[in-house]
C-alpha cells in the first residue's frame, strides 16, 4: 500500500482512483468516464467474487486482507502492547488514577497513533489525487492548497478515530460487508468454528490414577475468549463479530497440546462438517456463484481486450439533410468527437471505408493530447450514381500508427439514383 503511489507503469501511477477528475488507473491502463460500462462490470465481478469467496471461506478477508484489521492488529495494537503491556495491564492502567507514568504512556501512544494516521492519510490521498499533486501540497505554502491540506487533516482525524477508539465497532457495526455475513454464509461455509461434538460437555480437567479425565475435550479454560480481539466466545457458534483472525484456533491448539488431546477443537470447519463428521464439500450455491463469476470474467476480459485506444462519437450535423453538388456527387455534414484513452498523445487519421467515397474537412485535427478529446466537422461525399436508397449505412475508420484503432458507422442520406 505504501509503495503503490511510487510505482509507475506506462508513465502512470500503478493504481489511481481519481474520483474528482474521473480518471482511474489500474496497472498503467487509464480508464475514463467513457469506460463506465467496464467499470460497472468490474465492480459486479468483484462483488460476485467476494460473495463466492465468503460462501466458501467465510470471513477470511476480514482477518487477513482487510487494511483495517492489518493496521489494527499488526501496527496499532502492537504499539499499544509495547507501551502499555498486555490486555490485563492495559485494563489496570485505564482504571488507575493519573500518575506521571500513566501520563507519559498515554501521551506516547496517542502521539504515535496520530503520526501513523497522518502517514496513512497522505498515502491514501496519493491514491486519490496522485503522488505529484500530493508532493505539491506538502512542498508549497498551505494557502495554495487549502482543500488538499484540509483533506489530509480530515483523513488523519478519521484514521486516528478508527484505530484509537472505534476499532472493532467498524467491523461489527459500520462495515457493510460484515453486516452481510448472515446472508452470505450457510452450513457448508468454512468458518472459524468450535467442534461442539468433540468439546461438549465441557468441564475443568480432573486427574485420576490413569491420567487426566473429563467428558468433552473443552476444559473451559476460557483462553480462546481472552485472546479474541472482538471479545466473543466462539463456543456460542458463528457470530457477526468474528473476523476470522484465528487467534482462538492457535490458543486452543496450545491448550490441546498441553493436555495431550488432538488439535483443532476450534478450527476452520463448516457446520455441516461438525454435525455430520463428513469431509468438506461445495454446495450447489457455490457452483452457481462460480458459474456466474466465470461468465462475468469472460465478458470483462473480452471488453478489456477489445477496448480501443480512441473512442469516437459521430453524429450527423443537426438541421441538415443532404447537399447535391454540381459535380454529380452528394454530401452529408457530420460532427465527430474523438477521445484519447491512452496516457500518450495520439496522431490519427479519419478515412472512409468504401471506395469512391471521400471526406472534406471543415475543422480538422490530427493529434489528440493525453487524456483529451478533439472535435472535427466534415462532409462525407459520395457519387450520386452509387446511391441506391434514401438512407444507407456508411463506414469510417480511425487509423493510428498505420493500424485501425476504431471502426464506426453512420447513416448517409441522399436522393436515390433511379
Ligand atoms: S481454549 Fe479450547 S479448551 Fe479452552 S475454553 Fe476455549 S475451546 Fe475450551
Ligand atoms: S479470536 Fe476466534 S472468535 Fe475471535 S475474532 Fe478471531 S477467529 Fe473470531
Amino acid at each position: 500500500m505504501f509503495s503503490g503511489p511510487f510505482i509507475k507503469v506506462n508513465g502512470e501511477q500503478l493504481i489511481l482512483l481519481n474520483i474528482l477528475e474521473r480518471k482511474f488507473v489500474f496497472f498503467g491502463v487509464v480508464f475514463w468516464p467513457q469506460d463506465f460500462h467496464i467499470f460497472v462490470l468490474a465492480m459486479l465481478t468483484f462483488i460476485i467474487f467476494i460473495i463466492l469467496f465468503t460462501a466458501v471461506f467465510g470471513r477470511v478477508w476480514c482477518g487477513w486482507a482487510c487494511p483495517q484489521t492489518i493496521f489494527m492488529e499488526m501496527l496499532f495494537r502492537k504499539i499499544e502492547f509495547w507501551i502499555e503491556g498486555d490486555a490485563n495491564k492495559q485494563r489496570k492502567l485505564d482504571a488507575s488514577t493519573l500518575t506521571v507514568e500513566k501520563f507519559f504512556k498515554k501521551t506516547a501512544k496517542h502521539t504515535l497513533f496520530l503520526l501513523i494516521s497522518f502517514l496513512i492519510s497522505n498515502v491514501f490521498l496519493a491514491y486519490v489525487i496522485g503522488l505529484e499533486p500530493l508532493i505539491k501540497i506538502i512542498e508549497e505554502p498551505i494557502t495554495l492548497h487549502i482543500y488538499g491540506f484540509s483533506a489530509i487533516i480530515i483523513f488523519t482525524a478519521a484514521f486516528y478515530l478508527v484505530f484509537s477508539y472505534l476499532r472493532e465497532v467498524v467491523c461489527t457495526v459500520i462495515c457493510p460487508y460484515g453486516r452481510l455475513q448472515g446472508v452470505l454464509l450457510d452450513k457448508k461455509s468454512l468458518v472459524v468454528a468450535y467442534d461442539y461434538e468433540r468439546g461438549e460437555p465441557r468441564g475443568k480437567l480432573k486427574k485420576n490414577t490413569s491420567g487426566y479425565v473429563n467428558t468433552g475435550d473443552c476444559i473451559d479454560c476460557n483462553i480462546c475468549v481472552q485472546v479474541c480481539p472482538t471479545g466473543i466466545d466462539i463456543r456460542h457458534g458463528t457470530q457477526l463479530e468474528c473476523i476470522n483472525c484465528t487467534l482462538c484456533i492457535d490458543a486452543c491448539d496450545m491448550v490441546m497440546e498441553k493436555i495431550n488431546r488432538p488439535q483443532r477443537l476450534i478450527g476452520f470447519k463448516s457446520q455441516e462438517q461438525i454435525s455430520s463428521k463428513q469431509a468438506f464439500r461445495f454446495s450447489k450455491r457455490i457452483y452457481g456463484y462460480a458459474a456466474i463469476l466465470g461468465v462475468l470474467i469472460s465478458v470483462l476480459s473480452f471488453l478489456l481486450i477489445s477496448r480501443s485506444d480512441i473512442e469516437t462519437v459521430i453524429l450527423r450535423a443537426g438541421g441538415t439533410l443532404y447537399q447535391e453538388r454540381p459535380d454529380g456527387t452528394v454530401s452529408n455534414l457530420y460532427n465527430v468527437e474523438l477521445i484519447n484513452k491512452t496516457s500518450d498523445p495520439v496522431k490519427f487519421e479519419l478515412l472512409p471505408v468504401e471506395k469512391g467515397t471521400s471526406i472534406q474537412f471543415i475543422r480538422k485535427e490530427d493529434t489528440i493530447g493525453k487524456g483529451k478529446s478533439v472535435k472535427l466537422t466534415f462532409f462525407i461525399i459520395k457519387p450520386q450514381k452509387d446511391i441506391a436508397e434514401y438512407k444507407s449505412e456508411i463506414g469510417l475508420k480511425v487509423l493510428s500508427k498505420g493500424r485501425t484503432v476504431e471502426e464506426l458507422s453512420t447513416t448517409f442520406i441522399a436522393p436515390p439514383n433511379f
